[in-house]
């Protein structure tokens, strides 16, 4: 993962444009990524496809014809979507143009105007502080044109038409923990998905410039959203903090439930947030008229870390083994996923006679039976009907998949039956 983010940073990536192609067409070697397409001036819900913006150059010169700030250098020196200039421009004309951090003099802010037709450059304070008053040469070679917006999409079908939906955002240039970690935990965790022997359900990732990507993907496959069942927004996972998950807007959807109980069961630390309007895509997939069941998987908090949109968001910060964490709780979020199922209780007047169907003491030399008759116990307790599995792992403490072993022999021995119906919980 690290080598892909390390080979992906140097790429201006914006909401469109060639660098999100070159990011798409990188991870298409890794995944069976189909590029999307939408042409600028597409309405997408209440959006519109805004025009490709592609950049040749950009630079600031001193009248000796010296570059000062070089989008060549740093790609973050250009705000994002700048339109193209090329003209002196006065000392005073230029300050509002400059965007530094006063509070951080070295390091370069990443600010973009997707929206609002603007230039401007991004620079540490301490070199806006060196820079001498003088009328300077402002080149800014971008195009702003009629393009296309592009996405990447990975289905890996199941046995049934229900699906869940991994997403994380393409959008960002130079920065490391936002959105590079993101790509690269979602760009592996679809390979070990893709490999999985069997899958009940399918699996679907998103790779989508921020909002208005999201925004395309719902425009144009609302035929599916009903088929969704839950997923999840991968971002910010690549710094040393304890996870956060950011739940979806009910807070009581299968993966708000299932992803607590992945990470307690592997005893990492974490934290639960309610859902909030502001933060990543999970802001599109949970809108009123949407709500897909789908919550935020973050270490650090969205715009809550130092180096957050800024050029110290660098592959220094990036720690390999929280990546692979990461990696590991998704993986297993699918597996809770994938083994979700709701049973009934067939002989729920008392406890069934488990001793006389062989059921119990009677794996002996078996190293998990005492786990496996606990799992037994809980199951006949629990499966009334109204509980997933899910749910008595969550109530028992125990690993979903010693639930399910559990549950296959009961069913074997017709004491469980499966109900699974489509709602998931
Ligand atoms: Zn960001």
């Amino acid at each position: 993962m690290l080598a892909l983010i390390h080979e992906l940073f140097p790429i201006c990536r914006s909401i469109t444009g060639e660098g999100v192609r070159q990011t798409l067409r990188r991870l298409q070697q890794l995944i069976p990524l189909e590029m999307h397409s939408l042409p600028s001036g597409t309405p997408v819900l209440d959006w519109t496809i805004p025009p490709e913006w592609n950049v040749r150059d950009a630079y600031l010169a001193n009248d000796r014809g010296e570059r000062v700030l070089d989008f060549r250098r740093n790609n973050l020196h250009l705000v994002n979507y700048s339109v193209p200039v090329d003209r002196r421009v006065e000392w005073s004309e230029l300050q509002p143009r400059l965007h530094s951090l006063p509070a951080h003099p070295d390091w370069i802010p990443y600010r973009t105007s997707y929206y609002r037709p603007e230039w401007g450059f991004c620079l540490s304070d301490r070199q806006r502080q060196q820079l001498p008053p003088a009328t300077y040469h402002v080149r800014i070679d971008t195009t702003l044109e009629p393009g296309v917006l592009n996405w990447g999409e990975a289905y890996f079908p199941g046995e049934t038409d229900a699906e869940y939906v991994f997403s994380t955002h393409v959008c960002h240039p130079s920065l490391a923990n936002d959105n590079l970690a993101g790509i690269a935990v979602a760009a592996f965790l679809a390979q070990q998905v893709a490999s999985r022997p069997q899958r009940r359900f399918g699996y679907r990732f998103l790779l989508v410039p921020g909002t208005i990507g999201a925004i395309a993907w719902l425009a144009t496959r609302e035929a599916r959203w009903g088929k969704v069942r839950g997923g999840l927004v991968l971002a910010l996972l690549g710094h040393d903090y304890p996870f956060t998950y950011k739940q979806s807007s009910c807070g009581d959807r299968e993966v708000d439930v299932a992803l607590p109980h992945v990470l307690r069961q592997r005893n990492v630390a974490f934290e639960v947030m309610p859902f909030e309007p502001y933060g990543y895509d999970e802001r599109q997939y949970e809108s009123p008229g949407v709500r897909l069941g789908m919550g935020c998987l973050m270490r650090s908090r969205y715009a809550g870390y130092p180096e957050y949109h800024t050029s110290a968001d660098n592959l220094e910060r990036l720690h390999p083994v929280r990546l692979a964490e990461a990696l590991a709780v998704c993986g297993d979020l699918v597996d809770v996923w994938e083994a979700n199922r709701t049973y009934q209780n067939c002989q729920p007047r008392g406890e069934p006679q488990l001793g006389r169907r062989g059921l119990y003491q009677s794996l002996g030399g078996h190293s998990d039976a005492q786990g496996i008759e606990r799992a037994m116990l809980w199951l006949l307790h629990a499966t009334d009907g109204s509980q997933s599995l899910l749910q008595v792992a969550v109530r028992s403490g125990l690993p979903i998949a010693q639930l399910q072993r559990a549950a296959d022999l009961l069913c074997q021995h017709d004491l469980l039956r499966e109900i699974s119906g489509s709602a998931a919980k």
